[in-house]
C-alpha cells in the first residue's frame, strides 16, 4: 500500500461488491497508518454495491451459444440443476417485460427475454454467446428497476461508513437526486461524516444528470456499467458532458474503468490507455481511477506511477487544461463568496502569482478555486482534520492544518510562513490571499489580497 502512496495514489476505493467488512477494515486502517506515520493524506471512498444484479453461485462455468434457450430463476442462489441458472434479483420475472434486452458480464452475453411466469423465472433467447461464470454481473437496461437503490446490504454497509468516518462514500446504480438525499439524510440521523460521490451508470441517471449533480458532493462516471446500460459509443459524449457540468458546478468528478486495462497483465500500457488517462484530465478530471488494474492486476505499482507521469506530463504540455469557468458562476453558488473565488483566480493569473493562499471550512473555496483551474498552486487551510483527507480528491488542491484565528493580517503571514518552511513559496514570490473576515465570525469568504512573500528571518 505504501508503494502504491509513492506512486501517486490519493484515493483508495474499498469496493464493497467484493470482500467482508474485516477485510475492508484492514485496507483502510492500513491507509490511515500510512498517513500517520508518513503525513500523507489518503482518502477513503467506500463503493457502494447498490442494486447490482448478479447471476448466482454456479456448479461450473457455463459455456452458451448464440440461439440457445436459457432460464434465469431469482428464489434460488445456487445452481441446483443444469436447467436454471440463479440470478440475484428477487423481483426479475415481475419487472422485466418479453423483448426486453438483458446484457451479462459486461455484456458479454447478450439475451433477451422470450417469457417470464411473473414470478421466479424468465426465459432468455441468446443473441450472443460466451462463458457464463459465478457472480458476474446482469443489465438490465430498458427494464424499469423496482428494487430500491438502497439495498439492505448497502444499509448495513452504510453502518461501516459511519463507524470508521468514512471520507467519501459512493452510492452505484443512482436514479435520481432522490436517492442521493435519502443517503445523505441516513449519514446525517446518524451523525455520519461522509460526503457523497453518486455513480452515473443508468439511463435514468443521464436523465436526472443536473439534479444529481446539485445534490452530490462529488460524481463518478462509471464507465463500466454505464457503458453496458446504454451504447458503448454513446459513453465518450457523455463523459465529457458529466465532466463539463461537474466542473461548472464545482463538484469534483472522477473518471473510471478500464483506463488502464492492458496493464493487468501487460507492465506498459497501450498508447490509447496514455491517451484516454490524459483526455480524461483534458476533459476537466479531478480523478482517474483503477479498478482491476491494482486489486488483482500483475503490476499494481507500475500502473500508478505510469498514470503518475502520464498526468504529470499533461499538466506540464498541455496549457488547455487551465483557466477555466471563469466567467461563468456556478448555478445556486453563494453569489459574493464565489465571485471573490473566481476573482482570486483572475488575479492570479494577471499576476502570475505563484499560489493561492485560502482558508476553507467546509470545503467549498476550495472546490470553488478547483474550479477554475488556476495554473497558479492551491493551499487551502483549514482546521477540520478530516477535510485534510477529504479534499485530496479536488483537483490542484493541497490541504493543510491551521487552527489559529487572531486576527487577519496573522493567519495571512502564518500561512505564508508555513509554505516557506515547507519550500512551497518564496521570498519575492506574488501569492493571493482569500479568507473571511472578520476572522472571529466564521463567515463565507469575502476577503482577498494580493501580495509578495517577504523573506524569511531566521
Ligand atoms: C463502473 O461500472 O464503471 C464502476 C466503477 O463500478 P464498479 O467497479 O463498482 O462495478
Amino acid at each position: 500500500m505504501l508503494q502504491l502512496v509513492e506512486a501517486g495514489m490519493d484515493i483508495a476505493r474499498l469496493n464493497f461488491s467484493h470482500a467482508d467488512h474485516a477485510t475492508h477494515e484492514k485496507s483502510l486502517n492500513t491507509v490511515r497508518e500510512i498517513n500517520k506515520e508518513h503525513g500523507t493524506r489518503i482518502a477513503i471512498l467506500q463503493d457502494l454495491q447498490g442494486p447490482k444484479i448478479r447471476i448466482g453461485d454456479l456448479k461450473e462455468d457455463v459455456k452458451i451459444k448464440e440461439g440457445q434457450i436459457i432460464t434465469l430463476r431469482s428464489d434460488i442462489r445456487v445452481q441446483e440443476d443444469d436447467e436454471f441458472l440463479p440470478v440475484q434479483y428477487n423481483t426479475i420475472a415481475k419487472d422485466v417485460k418479453v423483448g426486453d434486452p438483458i446484457l451479462i458480464d459486461d455484456g458479454k452475453v447478450e439475451c433477451v427475454v422470450l417469457e417470464t411466469n411473473n414470478r421466479n423465472l424468465v426465459k432468455l433467447q441468446v443473441i450472443a454467446g460466451d462463458v457464463i461464470m459465478s457472480r458476474k454481473g446482469v443489465n438490465l437496461p430498458q427494464t424499469v428497476i423496482t428494487e430500491p437503490t438502497i439495498t439492505e446490504k448497502d444499509f448495513r454497509d452504510i453502518e461501516f461508513a459511519i463507524k470508521h468516518g468514512v471520507e467519501w462514500l459512493a452510492l452505484s446504480f443512482v436514479r435520481s437526486a432522490d436517492d442521493i438525499k435519502l443517503l445523505k439524510e441516513l449519514i446525517r440521523l446518524k451523525n455520519g461524516v461522509s460526503r457523497i460521490i453518486a455513480k452515473i451508470e443508468k439511463p435514468e441517471a443521464l436523465r436526472n444528470l443536473d439534479e444529481i449533480i446539485q445534490v452530490s458532493d462529488a460524481i463518478m462516471v462509471a464507465r463500466g456499467d454505464l457503458g453496458v446500460e446504454i451504447p458503448m459509443e454513446e459513453v465518450p459524449a457523455w463523459q465529457k458532458r458529466i465532466v463539463k457540468k461537474c466542473n461548472l458546478a464545482g463538484k469534483p468528478v472522477i473518471v473510471a474503468t478500464q483506463m488502464m486495462e492492458s496493464m493487468i497483465t501487460n507492465k506498459r500500457p497501450t498508447r490509447s490507455e496514455a491517451s484516454d488517462v490524459a483526455n480524461a484530465l483534458v476533459d476537466g478530471a479531478d480523478a482517474v481511477m483503477l479498478s482491476a488494474e491494482t486489486s488483482t492486476g500483475r503490476y499494481p505499482i507500475d500502473v500508478v506511477s505510469s498514470m503518475n507521469r502520464i498526468l504529470s506530463s499533461v499538466e506540464k504540455e498541455e496549457e488547455g487544461i487551465y483557466y477555466r469557468n471563469m466567467d461563468q458562476l456556478p448555478e445556486n453558488a453563494e453569489p459574493t463568496s464565489s465571485a471573490i473565488i473566481t476573482t482570486a483566480c483572475q488575479l492570479a493569473k494577471g499576476a502570475d502569482a505563484k499560489a493561492i493562499l485560502a482558508m476553507t471550512r467546509s470545503g467549498y473555496t476550495a472546490n470553488q478555486l478547483s474550479r477554475c483551474r488556476p495554473k497558479s498552486l492551491i493551499f487551502a487551510f483549514t482546521n477540520d482534520p478530516l477535510l485534510l483527507t477529504t479534499l485530496n480528491l479536488v483537483w490542484g488542491v493541497k490541504p493543510f492544518f491551521y487552527d489559529q484565528f487572531v486576527s487577519t493580517d496573522d493567519t495571512i503571514t502564518d500561512c505564508q510562513s508555513i509554505l516557506q518552511e515547507k519550500g512551497l513559496i518564496e521570498a519575492d514570490d506574488v501569492v493571493v490571499n482569500t479568507g473571511s473576515m472578520p476572522l472571529h465570525e466564521h463567515g463565507l469568504t469575502n476577503m482577498l489580497k494580493i501580495s509578495r512573500v517577504k523573506a524569511k528571518h531566521v
